[in-house]
């Protein structure tokens, strides 16, 4: 009999794990990190000890205990004896981390579908981030020793390249269908908030199976949510999992409405204007730039947004040479110094930083404090102690994000808030949601009609059943044989 288990996304938004199971081949769809749990032990300060491994993450619910599926290296560490891969593999719908931080903790051999988009995000989290959860395009061996050239014991790190292996990704193409064990899997692309969201329909003998990761139908890729409706309703599906993050909010989102927002507040502004907004959100980000364009000023990324949209090509709604990047003071700061040498200068960056500090199109601070009216800047609060190089006057700050929604979020905002009340700095909002409002998620529930419905990835499942009747209130870790 074919099974359904949920490991995560069940009464909270993100963290989803679902290990799908039919005719002897084993599917998780995502592998994410819930925040919810996550929160509820650990902060900026305190951190899951890596020494224990999976220990900590086993003990507190942060993942489940299930043979076959962890690293070898961290299971050595654990003293519990190798074990043989018992999935087949992880359906990935998208690069955000409550749906696929928790790669990180998987054999590499466990193959790994995405779009290729998908890919390049994990590939510039891995390269340019810092949480230490992060092999997720490639693992470097822990808890291992190598012998140095002096003979003695050393820590393997990633500068050993023998230790570090590549993880097996396949990459999808829509139309594709490829064969998994005894399954057939389609990946359709949806509307998100960032490049290379998918959903999957799962084709059984036993029936089919559509889900639908993140999806929302008000972006510059709704025609996208459409198509993957009308390819999951022509499956006649046995089961459909979808999200509901929004199950219980009426609010009718446009990112078309986002733009003309933020067009019309540059046009007011007379100094700079500063755009808080989801980094990795690109729909965005070109939202952000075509407004500034309108007001015939140029938009600033930051590095680590430079690196993004340089690294995702052709499949980044813009170009690097569209835009200006901003390279901050680090360190010694000597960036803005004249006459140094440039070796002296890169010190202060990380290697990948160092690709971007001398390009044709970086500027530095002084440029923004000498032409405020000409700029739109990509900020957010781990670089906003730039402003004290900037002294902005009559500047002003658009958060184009969402609320925060925890308490260390709420803290971060107080923290922002005392930034631009120092510097007199006005903000505004302007936002759109990466998720499907009620409305949208009854029409495309509607529209494939599956026998039954999973509802994950919202806080409140039980809402599903004022308007459907084969709603399945899933609980966590329990197996539904289906
Ligand atoms: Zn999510
Ligand atoms: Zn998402």
């Amino acid at each position: 009999m074919p099974s359904l288990t949920f490991y995560g996304g069940v009464n909270e938004i993100g963290g989803n794990k679902i290990l799908f199971e039919a005719e002897g081949t084993k599917l998780f769809l995502d592998f994410g990190m819930s925040f919810n749990i996550a929160n509820q032990y650990f902060a900026e300060f305190l951190q899951p000890r890596k020494c224990t491994a999976l220990a900590d993450f086993f003990d507190l619910g942060l993942l489940p205990d299930i043979k076959g599926i962890y690293r070898l290296d961290y299971l050595k560490h654990m003293s519990r004896p190798a074990e043989e891969r018992s999935v087949d593999a992880v359906l990935l719908s998208h690069a955000h981390a409550d749906h696929a931080q928790y790669i990180h903790f998987l054999r590499t051999d466990i193959p790994i579908y995405c779009t290729e988009a998908t890919k390049i995000i994990l590939q510039a989290l891995e390269e340019t981030g810092s949480n230490p959860l992060s092999d997720l395009v490639t693992a470097c061996d822990a808890f291992t020793f190598y012998t140095n050239k002096k003979g003695n014991l050393s820590r393997v790190t990633r500068k050993n390249t023998e230790f570090v292996h590549e993880r097996v990704y396949h990459l999808m193409e829509p139309e594709d269908r490829v064969t998994i064990g005894s399954l057939e899997i389609e990946m359709v692309p949806v509307d998100h908030s960032l490049p290379g969201a998918c959903g999957y329909i799962i084709y059984s003998d036993e029936g089919n199976l559509v889900y639908t990761g993140d999806i929302r139908f008000h972006g510059s890729n709704q025609a996208l949510s459409e198509i993957f409706v009308e390819k999951a309703k022509a499956a006649e599906p046995k089961w459909l999992v979808t999200e509901g993050t929004r199950i219980d909010s009426t609010q009718q989102d446009s990112e078309a409405g986002v733009k003309r927002e933020i067009t019309q507040l540059i046009a007011t502004a007379k100094g700079l204007v500063f755009v808080e907004h989801p980094i990795r959100d690109l729909d965005r980000v070109n939202t952000i730039f075509e407004a500034a364009k309108a007001n015939k000023r140029e938009f600033v990324v930051t590095l680590k947004l430079a690196y993004l949209i340089e690294a995702l090509g052709d499949l980044a709604p813009l170009s690097l040479s569209d835009v200006k990047i901003l390279v901050p003071k680090k360190g010694w700061g000597l960036i803005s110094k004249d006459g140094i040498d440039s070796k002296l200068v890169e010190q202060d960056y990380a290697i990948w930083e160092r690709a971007f500090i001398n390009r044709e199109n970086a500027i530095t601070c002084n440029e923004l404090r000498k032409k405020p009216e000409h700029y739109v800047v990509s900020m957010n609060l781990w670089e906003i102690n730039q402003l004290t190089d900037i002294q902005p006057k009559s500047a002003i700050w658009i958060k184009s994000s969402c609320e925060p929604f925890c308490e260390e979020m709420e803290l971060d905002e107080r923290r922002k808030r005392n930034w631009l009340d120092h510097f007199g700095i006005k903000e505004y909002f302007a936002h759109a949601s990466g998720h499907a409002s009620v409305q949208e998620l009854k029409a495309l529930i509607n529209a494939i009609n599956p026998d039954r419905l999973y509802p994950v990835h919202t806080e409140h499942p039980e809402l599903f059943k004022d308007f459907f009747n084969n709603v399945v209130l899933v609980e966590q870790g329990k197996k539904w044989t289906l």
